[in-house]
């Protein structure tokens, strides 16, 4: 694995490109926001985002938090998922591992778990049906056994 330093030098290097490529600036605010998320190892949404910066005392705007995360969903530096009815959530994908959610109905807590015969789904499902299989979104749903399945 590599270091969380290590990951973010590179991630800022491609953001760096893209904005470069798309003719976009440089922008201090847009590198704080990449670099922000990629502390973190959570889902959040937009909203949680620009209160998380806000409270390290970054200068940013809501528009610039949403914005930010629309250029770095495009260059492939973080997912959104939309699980549920609920608001859009995002994670860092670069240097993370492969996976897919459990989301609890009652307390929208997200688990993660990784397992390769999913891939072996994907491989054989492509070559049955003679389809090039780019991605994949895979959740389940229902709730924490305990405290959430003794409230429900
Ligand atoms: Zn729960
Ligand atoms: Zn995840």
């Amino acid at each position: 694995m590599k270091k969380e330093k290590e990951i973010i030098e590179e991630v800022k290097n491609i953001f760096s490109g893209y904005l470069a490529k798309m003719s976009l600036r440089k922008t201090p605010e847009r590198f704080a926001i990449l670099e922000e998320i990629y502390k973190r190892n959570d889902h959040f949404d937009a909203e949680a985002l620009y209160i998380h910066m806000k409270n390290q005392n970054y200068r940013v705007s809501r528009a610039t938090v949403y914005n930010t995360l629309e250029l770095l969903v495009n260059c492939d530096l973080i997912v959104r998922h939309q699980f549920d009815q609920k608001l859009a959530q995002y994670e860092k994908s670069y240097g993370y591992k492969q996976h897919d959610h459990l989301i609890c109905a009652d307390c929208s807590k997200v688990l993660e778990f990784c397992d390769p015969r999913i891939q072996q789904i994907k491989n054989m499902m492509g070559d049955i049906l003679k389809f090039n299989i780019t991605n994949h979104s895979l959740t389940l749903y229902g709730n924490c056994q305990g405290e959430c399945e003794t409230k429900s």
